[in-house]
């Protein structure tokens, strides 16, 4: 019948003597195993493997390691807490909660801003669908964890540092230089809108705005261990 495979055909051939001692099959592979020793040592340059963490592989510039917050050239988070990348999360790893920011120009801020690294897929969806340019890949892949909440990154570990970057460098991002790609626009390069400018100047000027709370929320933790025991 066409489309069944016939595994009889596949059934090995009866032992022969010399297998079924047994010894000899042994003395067999031991030869191969020593064959490779010997020659993982004459010539360490053919071995497949590499002397981790010593050595490290290059990896190409779209790799999708750890994710960083870029930041715009005031210093502030880019991230204006839409939530389109968490939307677009398969893995559903990614936990936002906004915040009013105290520019209007900006408008929100993530407050929170959690990636759960234990369940992140690294797909790089959160890249693709974030509108502002805000969160990038790295190609840093060393992270180990002794508990699931150390594998939570919160903004205080997503947040990029030059440090981070010259240790590993960019990973998957919107755009690269010189491939014809060109950056989204960035919030902070764009002129502040006269007449809005900080919300509590707005308000001293009587301008009726929302209210808000003022000072650090219940929410906004510091850190993610100080969201556990908040
Ligand atoms: S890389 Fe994929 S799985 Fe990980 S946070 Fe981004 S969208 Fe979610
Ligand atoms: S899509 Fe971009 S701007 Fe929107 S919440 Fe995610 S990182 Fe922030």
């Amino acid at each position: 019948m066409s489309g069944v495979v016939d595994v009889s055909a596949r059934i090995p051939a009866k032992l022969t003597f010399w297998q079924r001692l047994y010894l000899p099959e042994i003395f067999r592979g031991m030869a191969v195993t020593f064959r490779h020793l010997v020659r993982n040592i004459v010539s360490p340059g053919r071995m497949p493997t590499i002397q981790y963490p010593e050595q490290k592989r290059n990896y190409s510039a779209r790799f999708r390691g750890k994710h960083i917050l870029k930041e715009r050239e005031d210093g502030t988070l880019k991230c204006v807490a839409c939530y389109m990348c968490a939307q677009a999360c398969p893995a559903e790893c990614i936990t936002i909660v906004a915040g009013e920011h105290p520019k209007i120009a900006y408008e929100k801020y993530p407050v929170v801003f959690d990636i759960d690294m234990m369940r992140c897929v690294f797909c790089g969806f959160c890249v693709d669908a974030c509108p502002k340019d805000a969160i990038w890949m790295t190609r840093n892949y060393e992270m180990a964890f002794f508990t699931r909440e150390e594998a939570v990154f919160s903004i205080d570990r997503l947040r990029e540092t030059k440090a981070e970057i010259d240790a590993h460098g960019y990973g998957y991002r919107p755009y690269y230089p010189g491939d014809g790609t060109t950056p989204p626009t960035d919030a902070s390069r764009l002129p502040v809108v006269p007449g809005s400018g900080e919300r509590d100047a707005l308000r001293q000027a009587g301008v009726a705005l929302p209210n808000r709370h003022v000072g650090a929320g219940p929410l906004n933790a510091t850190s993610q261990a100080a969201k556990f025991t908040a």
